[in-house]
């Protein structure tokens, strides 16, 4: 995670862990810039008690996502771009309908192809064995 994004989530993480906290003020101590390297490192659950880790659960759930193919925010759980990208990545609802599901589609349509060669194959070498017989 990049320091950027990384002072941006800490700052939504002391809005709601320390509501009543100056944010402006405790940038100014190394309090908030440790938080900024734990989130950096990823592992921030570390060094979370339990009200934290509810409130970094939260965020995590609400993390706006990038679409893997066209870079917009994914508003909702956003979709599964498999098998035209990694599937831990997400992609948006009109990429999923333009590019992910096209592909699924030739996909099953390619796999029939080949099963229904295998099957001719098949039905023909059955004949022939009928016919030596
Ligand atoms: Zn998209």
């Amino acid at each position: 995670m990049e320091t950027k994004e990384a002072e941006k989530i800490t700052e939504e993480f002391f809005k709601e862990r320390f509501p009543d906290k100056d944010i402006a003020f405790e940038k100014q101590c190394g309090y908030f810039g440790e938080w900024v390297e734990r989130f950096k490192s990823g592992y921030p659950e570390y060094h979370m008690d339990n009200q934290s880790l509810r409130i970094w659960d939260k965020m995590k759930k609400m993390e706006i996502k990038k679409c893997c193919f066209c870079e917009q925010d994914i508003t909702g759980y956003g979709n599964n771009p498999a098998p035209v990208k990694a599937n831990n990545l997400k992609c948006c609802d009109k990429c999923n309908f333009n590019i992910v599901i096209p592909a699924r589609v030739k996909i099953i349509g390619e796999y029939e192809e080949f099963a229904l060669e295998e099957a001719r194959e098949k039905h023909f070498e059955d004949k022939e064995k009928e016919n030596d017989i």
